[in-house]
């Protein structure tokens, strides 16, 4: 079965099959009167998002029962996965914990990524060569300076929310401090034609949020 979802441009979701309570309304604002019958594929301004059963989003949810429970699966309580990219669940013998289904309206809805200025400026471009670590080189061999920071920024935070919901990132390393996740970007060169690609690397927060870790986890 597919499920089908439809966003309105500024945020809004729909379940599909949900439309029809609030079709009237909805054909009003986006349609002529006169356009009947599969008004719904005409809508301007909505995304018509498909999901298929085999990418469902679970959340994973701690269950203090006895005292088995650990600093991992503490870390993971309320955090959102694609339920084939979710971390190992059982997590260990007597792991209370489960995995519940959540609706796709509400990732596309709620998930979020967030990222310290500091990360990239002064970390990443490392302006005053305080860190040495070297990852300046590969964005300013790709003509990007401290100066477009606040692009960065932005840029990163938009594409990996987009990953994100799509499902797009593998998991990293999970210990007590929580799970890593690792999403590629994509930039255009600013010294010639073409574009670069890397690896950014994300905290999994609670209720679909991302924090950024490293902007350049090399290539
Ligand atoms: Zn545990
Ligand atoms: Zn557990």
């Amino acid at each position: 079965m597919v499920r089908m979802y439809v966003k309105k441009a500024y945020g809004y979701v729909l379940p599909y099959d949900k439309l029809s309570s609030a079709e009237n309304s909805l054909r009003t604002h986006y349609n002529p009167s006169e356009v009947d019958g599969v008004y719904h594929k005409r809508w301007v301004a909505l995304l018509v998002i498909q999901k298929s059963d085999g990418s469902s989003w679970v959340r994973w949810t701690h269950h203090p029962e006895g005292k088995t429970h650990c600093d991992e699966c503490l870390k993971l309580d309320g955090c959102w996965f694609l339920e084939s990219k979710a971390p190992k669940w059982p997590h260990h013998p007597f792991c209370h914990c489960t995995l519940d289904p959540i609706d796709y309206a509400s990732v596309l809805t709620l998930a979020a990524t967030y990222s310290d200025y500091s990360k990239y400026d002064p970390y990443l471009f490392d302006p005053d060569n305080a860190y040495k670590h070297g990852k300046n080189r590969a964005f300013e061999s790709w003509g990007y300076t401290v100066a477009d920071a606040r692009w960065l920024q932005a840029e990163i935070e938009k594409q990996a929310l987009e990953k994100y919901t799509a499902g797009e990132y593998t998991l990293g390393k999970l210990n007590e401090h929580g799970q890593r996740i690792n999403i590629e970007v994509t930039i255009p060169r600013k010294d010639r034609m073409g574009n670069v690609s890397f690896t950014t690397g994300w905290m999994v927060k609670p209720d679909g949020k991302l924090k950024l870790n490293t902007p350049y986890g090399g290539k």
